[in-house]
């Protein structure tokens, strides 16, 4: 089976190319990049005017599955990544149950084989039912298959258990995945301190409860070296203790998703519970100070951090009890590619924060590339196709996502995994066992 993929601008960042050419998968795998490409009994894919990227990696997202079926199950949320883009997800270990062991890990493993469209690679919590008491063993993990540890929604009260959790993830050659935030200063926090939180009279989470717990753990891992990821970004000063550490020679990654980059406070007044998410949507300074992150390529990883819930989690509104997230792989993409159009970073770099960065953070060092004889793991996408997001465009079962009803414009029309076709413009097209 031959896929030519005609005329489409290949970004592929891992190759520093950005170019119209075309793209030949055969047997699964890219067989070649380059002009010209004539393969007379190939299936040919006319994408000009498209853009030709390796498959979309993820590095945040919350499956569920397992105990909360109705939330989302593999098949669901990967169907909504697939839609998406993504095609290797990382998944965050704080199912029902935590994958905490080695059994954890075969379950997931197993699950995926069985009903998810893209690949799937586990994550291991870091520290026994994410309750920051003990640390896992890593090193069993790791050789099960954890690509990456993380407790997130959770962070670690004690400095010196950071400090041995850094010198673990030297030994098993593992990122820490960290979730940046001192709960005792959150409170019951819902939405951004100030304003609106006095606004709604509904308690606000200030950024400093990010900010202090980020500096806390960047002075740990100068001391003590180590792999460290720091997810999800929300504050002007978050991105400036990046740059802080990076300029003092720190070495870690990080990420932004696209809740903090896309949209001010204001959506939290029109979208309410749909916009309830950690850290929260923040004013005009905050995600100005958060696009010069972007703008000044600080940021190594753009993530969705899908995170569903069931319709009947949402209702009452926003008050302090609903749980914060948002659901949808689909708006991920569109919402990075606002950047490009605003001038904010360019095509490359956003394709890049999608697929090689998050491949090499994860020890995936065979995706996010489309290098000759490669899985062939590729997403086209309509870079200014415009849609309209509704309920039935998004495949998760969870509804908490607060786009619906906007126009998007930039949109993913194909996707392959390992040289098969399995989505075309948000059908799926693989057969595996729904649930
Ligand atoms: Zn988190």
């Amino acid at each position: 089976m031959k896929i030519l993929l005609k005329n489409g601008r290949v970004i592929d960042p891992a190759n520093e190319i950005d170019a119209v050419l075309d793209v030949l998968i055969e047997d699964g795998k890219i067989a070649a990049v380059g002009a010209d490409i004539s393969a007379p009994d190939a299936q040919i894919e006319d994408v000009s005017g498209k853009v030709v990227a390796p498959g979309f990696v993820e590095m945040h997202a919350h499956m569920r599955d397992f105990n909360e079926p109705q939330r989302d199950t593999f098949y669901t949320a990967t169907s909504s990544a697939v839609c998406g883009g993504f095609t290797s997800i990382g998944v965050m270990p704080n199912s029902d149950p935590v994958v905490d062991n080695v059994e954890m890990i075969e379950r997931v493993k197993q699950r995926a084989k069985e009903s998810a469209l893209t690949r799937i690679y586990p994550f291991a919590s870091v520290t026994v039912g994410r309750k920051g008491e003990q640390i896992v063993d890593m090193k069993a993990l790791a050789d099960a298959g954890a690509v990456a540890f993380s407790d997130d929604g959770n962070s670690f009260k004690e400095a010196t258990m950071m400090r041995d959790i850094l010198e673990q993830t030297k030994l098993v050659d593992r990122v820490v995945d960290l979730h940046c935030e001192d709960k005792a200063y959150t409170g019951k926090g819902v939405v951004n301190a100030g304003k609106l939180a006095e606004e709604l009279g509904l308690p606000g989470i200030s950024s400093v409860a990010e900010d202090i717990e980020m500096a806390r753990n960047l002075i740990i891992q100068e001391e003590v070296g180590g792999h460290m990821h720091i997810a999800h970004l929300g504050s002007e000063r978050s991105v400036e203790l990046v740059r802080f550490f990076r300029n003092r020679g720190v070495k870690f990654t990080c990420e932004l998703i696209p809740h903090q980059f896309s949209r001010t406070e204001d959506i939290v007044r029109e979208k309410g519970v749909l916009a309830k998410v950690k850290p929260p949507f923040r004013g005009q300074k905050d995600v100005d100070g958060i696009r010069r992150g972007l703008h000044d390529k600080l940021v190594d990883v753009i993530a969705s951090d899908h995170c569903p819930y069931a319709p009947e989690e949402l209702e009452g509104g926003l008050t302090a009890t609903n749980l914060f997230g948002i659901s949808g792989f689909e708006t991920t993409l569109p919402l990075a590619l606002e950047m490009v159009r605003l001038g904010v970073t360019d095509m490359s770099y956003i394709i890049r924060c999608m697929t090689v960065n998050p491949a090499r953070i994860m020890r995936l060092y065979d995706r996010g590339t489309l290098s000759v004889g490669a899985d062939a793991d590729v997403t086209v996408f309509d870079p200014d196709k415009e849609w309209v997001v509704t309920k039935e465009c998004l495949h998760s079962k969870g509804p908490n996502n607060p786009y619906i009803g906007d126009t998007m414009r930039g949109r993913v029309e194909l996707v392959i995994i390992g040289g098969e076709v399995i989505c075309r413009d948000f059908k799926i097209l693989k057969n595996v066992a729904k649930r």
